[in-house]
């Protein structure tokens, strides 16, 4: 299972990649910096080291933007259809891909939050709220 290729796109489908595991971290994390960029409560990130990835389709299209208040912290984004992609470490060492645009099962499981503290107010825990299968 850890060997097998993954892969993933953006919601347009122009920009697609592939890697394989063992990641370095599979986390979620609460960050504000992350709140803003997913436009929900979190992030869900996989670490890969950069030699375990590779673009396969519409690498052109793929903008990054480096905050520049931040040591670390990048966005990466399709520059036509705004999905979160996969981005580089600013080292080139390490790339973080965003787990929502993964179309397989990479049969490993998130490990952790983090920036815990920093959770948007409005957030809710799963297994506390009812759950649907479609919109009710
Ligand atoms: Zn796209
Ligand atoms: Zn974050």
């Amino acid at each position: 299972m850890e060997h097998d290729v993954i892969s993933g796109s953006c919601l347009c489908g122009q920009v697609s990649f592939s890697f394989q595991l063992p990641y370095v971290f599979f986390q979620c994390c609460h960050c504000s910096q992350c709140q803003k960029n997913s436009g929900s409560a979190h992030a869900a990130n996989i670490l890969l080291k950069i030699e375990q990835f590779e673009w396969k389709t519409g690498q052109d299209l793929v903008k990054r933007y480096e905050l520049p208040r931040a040591e670390y912290y990048c966005t990466s984004f399709c520059s036509n259809c705004g999905s979160a992609m996969p981005w580089h470490s600013r080292n080139g060492r390490y790339i973080l891909v965003p787990a929502g645009a993964l179309d397989d099962d990479p049969g490993v499981k998130p490990e952790r939050y983090i920036y815990w503290e920093s959770r948007a107010p409005w957030y809710v825990p799963p297994g506390e709220l009812p759950v649907f299968d479609e919109e009710p």
